[in-house]
């Protein structure tokens, strides 16, 4: 009982699900990327995060358990087909991790960022470039190193808060670029009392 692809004109068998429609392997791939492109493209803005968040979770949570069954089964013909299919779950399980940690919003706050390192302890003054709910980049003289903890103290209200350094770069100015995540799971930035729509969120991205 094999259904046809439901795009205009397709002949093809149906292996996939997406949208409630069934797709074949070339229109599914399409239709997906399609959609992946779409939501990548908006998944900084706070607005699509209140408005359209939970559907385009429901998409991509979808489109991971679809092309995981893609990628175990019999019916790819061939390795570029399979690297296609894997690339799409890839993509759908990175945009979808970005939407759970929520929207990263630019804004400039002034943080002493503090190493225990017994080795090596240092402390320096700087400020964030992105935050989010769950933590933030900054841009630091000092080398961090991936994987370590980091106290980070908030200068204009003396907040402090750990966190973890998910990954690090330095810069061809020799400064370091981090990106960090907070240990623990508190509204550090205040970002959820500022509510979205323009206006109250506006100091933030100053
Ligand atoms: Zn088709």
């Amino acid at each position: 009982m094999s259904v046809n692809c439901a795009a205009e004109a397709c002949t093809e068998a149906a292996i996939a699900l997406l949208d409630e429609r069934h797709f074949c392997r070339a229109h599914f791939l399409a239709r997906a990327y399609r959609h992946l492109e779409s939501i990548a493209s908006q998944i900084q803005d706070q607005r699509f995060h209140s408005e359209h968040g939970e559907s385009a979770a429901s998409f991509l949570e979808q489109c991971m358990r679809q092309t995981a069954d893609l990628a175990c089964g019999e019916e790819l013909p061939g390795n570029l087909e399979r690297a296609q299919v894997l690339d799409v779950l890839l993509w759908a399980s990175e945009l979808h991790g970005r939407l759970r940690r929520g929207p990263r919003v630019r804004a400039k706050i002034p943080i002493l960022v503090r190493c225990e390192d017994p080795m090596k302890p240092w402390e320096e003054k700087t400020e964030t470039r992105l935050v989010s709910r769950h933590g933030f980049h900054l841009e630091c003289r000092h080398e961090v190193q991936m994987g370590g903890t980091v106290t980070c103290i908030r200068l204009d209200n003396s907040r402090r808060v750990d966190a973890k350094v998910v990954w690090a770069r330095v810069k061809a100015s020799g400064e370091t670029e981090a990106g960090l995540q907070f240990l623990t799971d508190e509204d550090f930035w205040n970002l959820e009392t500022r509510v979205a729509p323009p206006g109250p969120s506006e100091d933030l991205t100053r």
